[in-house]
């Protein structure tokens, strides 16, 4: 792969892991200095990391671009007002003692994120468990990967993932069950790929055709919610077709006969299958063959599988599968939960959510709490679980909840009805926010303000999905008064009277008593084990490698897999089969009128896009938020490709973005992105629509599920609005979206009423203009303002969006240049006569857009490789493939002989 490098000679880079998605990536970074410029320096793959071995994807590949502290919190506030940390942290206390008081413990709530280290979640869950002595910590992983969790409990006895990154490589038959990997997970994805051989086979099973379909053997496009009937089809299929290992059921499994007479008395043969899951049954049978005859099988998911109300079944049924064909923790045969967070796993390993205790332990886990209790000198434990997530709001909301601190999320956007959440949040007597980023729509509805240190400035562990710790290292100076999350935490820990529990003087020493606790009691009954690791001098904690858990005297250097053996961590040692209920959406009810909803994540952009949002490259491949719906629906709803639509739920709660034509969506099904918030845009975020209904046994939400309606915003005119970064905003519209540039702030604008141009050009300016162009027939409107030379504004405005020409050169204008006559000549049509109109970028690491892609393929680039050569796109993070693939099928398609 085209590698970017680090370049300079004068500053040694340093190894740190990639601070977004659970792959957990090895990068070099190079240290900043003073100038805030000096940071961004592109950051490399770490050739030497596990994970990734020196690939990235394209959201690594643009960190530098994301680490300036511009938008960064710089100093602790109160109510608006900046303050000493002195006063901050009194504030806190203050509050968290005075609510204790009122109203006991259980009246203050932590609401954490897998964004924090692992020293953070330890410190969080041991102040707010051990010493505040509530049970309300729940963590924003609950809404990513809680649903295999609880799986993983039930059958194994430990929220333990038995397999490796490597399994997904060795695997003869690799399934991918509700996974984008090549857009959520792109660097496993490329691992994935790069292990093609003859012989080897990959099943997608995904309502939609994922650009992760392209590696697919065989596609199964089920319909949403019917895995439990796919997978539990398979369980009969097995018995039937004598692939059972019954050697290993006998040995190592409780619960196989009621499971499968379960699954047998609910009629799973593949034509009840095929037609619950709405696929052609030749294709449930030839998966369930592929499977049947393959030893060396993976199943990996991730969020198709986990955010359901049905979603631990779900995890079951899968596993279900591997435990009667003996395929658990073995080379190239095991389940494989991929998390979508940095450090979901970390968290989970310190016990930061709401029904685990510590380490592992649960509240109900014999002699946990009064070992823990003892650990940590305190008898303030609680007695039993707190609150999750949607529960947790829940509380708020009710006024139960007196002191919420939120760290490192945004569940004013992330959370299911997110207006709701946002009233929950409005209502609570006190808010606290650490957070990184200075304005979030979790920051605006902050009482206290803390400035915690971000990626590049913070210290500690993450643990990604395959188990394997890893270092964040600071290579910058913090931003401002900016500070490390678990010295916040443990300041108030101090201040509320507990000195000699939260006396760490580094993060290592925080790693040291995290790992200490973890072999507490520990005699082989759980596989979390970090006992190797727990006299870790902090000059080996500086320089720990990755290594993976357990780490103990037994298994120094880590372990790759785990319950190879059959021995699970059950009290007898055995796996459980879980029978599963089959449950399949109602269908009935769907129409063009009333659409089954889907949501996701997209390539380029990372969560709520606080973050990636700094890097302009990122914003590119999809600026703003959309729609994806099939062909046929767009006809038979007369909606035109482009056209800006609302969709609304029955019980309020709407969301507006553009509408993609997309032929791998499933008919009467449609799929919108989870990123954005209110900071970028209006009515476009996807938790709008989401009930807040849960699984029962993960307390999940359902996010990838609900009827909408579909209508046309029916807009009148649609426009682009180029301003300076720190332009007030003069314009109003039915519809807005920021799409953020390197020099100036992009709006996408459209409105329903007609608009006097003349008149409201120089509000929305800032002043009147210096150039206009107008052609009412055409309903067209173009004006500029230029300042001591400068350009200041562009609007452009047409009928139709499509009308609208590219603004990149525009954008590129705004960088404090005094504008050149030529360049004055081409404002108004938007372009030099040097600069090539690229259209939409599809290649994020070199910058190709779709109309350079569109000119190669018709002069003769028939390839992706060919494609490669000549324009440089996918040849490095290889995330956009599919879609070279797509656009070369539609040229083939365009130019084939009718
Ligand atoms: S695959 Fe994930 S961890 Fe790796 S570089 Fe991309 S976002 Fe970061």
């Amino acid at each position: 792969m085209a590698a970017i490098t680090v370049n300079t000679p004068d500053l040694i880079p340093l190894r740190t892991t990639c601070p977004y998605c659970g792959v957990g990536c090895g990068l070099l970074a190079a240290p900043g200095k003073a100038d805030p410029m000096a940071d961004q320096r592109p950051v490399s793959g770490d050739l030497a990391h596990p994970a990734n071995r020196g690939r990235l994807c394209v959201k690594g590949a643009n960190l530098h671009e994301t680490t300036n502290s511009e938008g960064n919190l710089h100093h602790p506030r109160v109510l608006g007002s900046r303050v000493s940390w002195d006063r901050a942290l009194d504030e806190v206390t203050g509050a968290i003692r005075q609510a204790m008081f009122q109203h006991g413990p259980g009246s203050v709530a932590f609401y954490l994120s897998g964004q924090l280290l692992t020293e953070d979640y330890y410190v969080a869950n041991k102040l707010a468990k051990g010493f505040i002595g509530t049970p309300h910590v729940d963590t924003n992983s609950r809404l990513c990967m809680s649903s295999a969790v609880a799986a993983h409990k039930r059958a194994f006895g430990e929220d333990v993932v038995p397999g490796c990154y490597e399994d997904l490589e060795l695997a003869d038959l690799l399934v991918l069950a509700g996974s984008n990997t090549a857009w959520n997970h792109p660097v496993l994805y490329q691992r994935m790929k790069a292990a093609g051989r003859p012989g080897r086979r990959v099943v997608v099973i995904d309502p939609r055709r994922t650009a992760t379909a392209e590696l697919a053997d065989l596609h199964l496009a089920i319909r949403p919610g019917t895995d439990t009937t796919l997978f539990n089809g398979l369980l009969v299929w097995l018995a039937d077709a004598g692939a059972v290992d019954g050697a290993y059921v006998d040995a190592h499994c409780s619960g196989f006969d009621e499971t499968l007479v379960s699954a047998r008395a609910r009629a799973f043969a593949p034509e009840n299958v095929a037609e619950a899951c709405d696929i052609p049954v030749a294709d449930v049978v030839r998966f369930y063959q592929w499977f049947a005859e393959t030893p060396r099988t993976v199943t990996a998911f991730s969020q198709g599988i986990n955010q359901s109300v049905a979603g631990t079944d779900k995890g079951n049924a899968i596993i279900n599968c591997h435990l009667a064909t003996g395929r658990v923790g073995k080379p190239g045969a095991s389940p494989l939960s991929l998390t979508g967070q940095p450090n979901a796993m970390g968290g989970r390993e310190v016990g930061g959510l709401a029904n685990t205790l510590a380490a592992h332990m649960d509240y109900d886990t014999p002699g946990a709490r009064e070992a823990v209790a003892q650990f940590w000198g305190t008898d303030r434990l609680p007695q039993a679980p707190g609150y999750k997530a949607v529960d947790l709001f829940d509380a708020v909301h009710r006024g139960e909840i007196k002191v919420l601190w939120i760290m490192g999320t945004n569940p004013a956007v992330s959370l299911p009805q997110s207006r709701r959440v946002r009233e929950a949040m409005s209502r609570c007597p006190v808010v606290i926010v650490s957070d990184c980023v200075s304005h979030t729509d979790t920051t605006a509805l902050a009482d206290i303000l803390l400035p915690a240190r971000g990626w590049g400035e913070k210290d500690g562990t993450v643990t990604n999905s395959e188990r394997c710790i890893s270092r964040q290292r600071a290579f910058r100076p913090p931003t401002g008064e900016a500070r490390a999350d678990w010295q916040i935490l443990a300041e108030v820990g101090r201040r509320l009277g507990y000195e000699k529990a939260f006396a760490w003087p580094s993060p290592a020493a925080v790693f040291r008593e995290h790992a200490r606790l973890s072999a507490l009691d520990n005699h082989g009954t759980r596989q979390f084990n970090l006992s190797g690791l727990a006299d870790l001098t902090d000059e080996a904690y500086d320089q720990l490698a990755p290594v993976q858990w357990p780490v103990t005297a037994a298994q120094p250097g880590g372990s790759k897999r785990l319950f190879g053996d059959g021995r699970f961590s059950t009290p007898d040692g055995r796996a459980r089969f879980i029978p599963v209920r089959a449950t399949a959406l109602d269908q009935t009810d769907v129409s063009p009128e009333k659409m089954r909803l889907n949501t996701g994540r997209i390539r380029d952009q990372w969560h709520t896009m606080t973050r990636t949002a700094r890097a302009p490259r990122l914003v590119q491949h999809r600026p703003e938020p959309f729609v994806d719906m099939h062909p046929g629906d767009l006809r038979g709803l007369g909606i035109k490709e482009g056209e800006l639509v609302t969709l609304g739920k029955e019980r309020g709660g709407q969301f507006t973005g553009r509408v993609r034509a997309e032929p791998g969506q499933r008919q009467g099904e449609v799929f919108v992105p989870i990123h954005w918030s209110h900071q970028f845009t209006g009515e476009g975020l996807a938790s709008a629509l989401i009930t807040p209904v849960t699984d029962p046994f993960s307390g999940q939400p359902d996010s990838k599920n609900g009827l909408v309606t579909v209508t046309s915003l029916s807009a009148r005119w649609h426009a682009r609005l180029l301003r300076h970064r720190e332009a007030s905003r003069g314009w109003q519209a039915d519809y807005h979206t920021l799409v953020p540039q390197h020099h100036c702030n992009t709006w996408y604008l459209a409105g329903k009423q007609p608009e006097d141009w003349h008149r409201t050009i120089t509000r929305w300016l800032g002043g009147a203009p210096d150039l206009v162009l107008e052609d009412s027939a055409a309903g067209t409107f173009r004006a500029a303002r230029i300042r001591h030379g400068q350009l200041d504004g562009v609007l452009l405005v047409a009928r139709d969006a499509s009308h609208l020409p590219d603004t990149a050169w525009l954008a590129s204008l705004f960088d404090g240049r005094e504008l050149s006559r030529k360049e004055r000549r081409g404002l108004l049509s938007a372009r030099s006569v040097e600069t090539e109109d690229i259209g939409a970028v599809v290649c994020s690491c070199f910058g190709v857009g779709e109309k350079q892609i569109a000119a190669a393929i018709g002069a003769g680039a028939g390839t992706v490789e060919a494609l490669g050569e000549k324009l440089r796109c996918g040849t490095n993070c290889g995330s956009c493939t599919p879609e070279l693939k797509a656009a070369i099928e539609k040229h083939r398609l365009s130019s084939a002989p009718v």
